[in-house]
């Protein structure tokens, strides 16, 4: 937990979303901003600033990260999907707890911009 962070204040319901999983070690909301028809986050609770700060007592939380994103893209009607993690700003990251988007419902080109 980091007092002044989004995704923390997200997981604790002090900033609201749009919940689409919980349990114990992760959670699951819609982003605010979709860039496709389905675009949601999965991130752990515990606060990690990014995928350059995973230590390896954090392998098994990541890796339950992909599971719950297919599981809930099922859920979403979606079986295909592209998950992304956004290192450092340069790559795009803009809030420094560590998420994976999960977007599909549409066809997505390679490579990114
Ligand atoms: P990043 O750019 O760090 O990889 O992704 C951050 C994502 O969080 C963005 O896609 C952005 O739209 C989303 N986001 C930022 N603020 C909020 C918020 O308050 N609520 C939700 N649901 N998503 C947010
Ligand atoms: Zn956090």
């Amino acid at each position: 937990m980091s007092d002044n962070c989004l995704f923390c204040k997200i997981i604790k319901g002090a900033v609201p979303s749009d919940k689409l999983y919980e349990d114990d070690d992760v959670f699951v909301f819609r982003d605010i901003a979709p860039q496709a028809p389905v675009h949601f986050l999965v991130i752990p609770k515990k606060h990690v600033k990014g995928p350059g700060a995973v230590e390896a007592g954090d392998e098994r939380l990541m890796g339950k990260l992909i599971r719950v994103a297919d599981q809930v893209a099922r859920q979403e009607g979606i079986s295909q999907y592209r998950l992304v993690f956004n290192n450092g700003e340069k790559a795009g990251q803009t809030v420094f707890h560590i998420h994976m988007h999960v977007l599909g419902g549409r066809s997505l080109t390679w490579p990114p911009g």
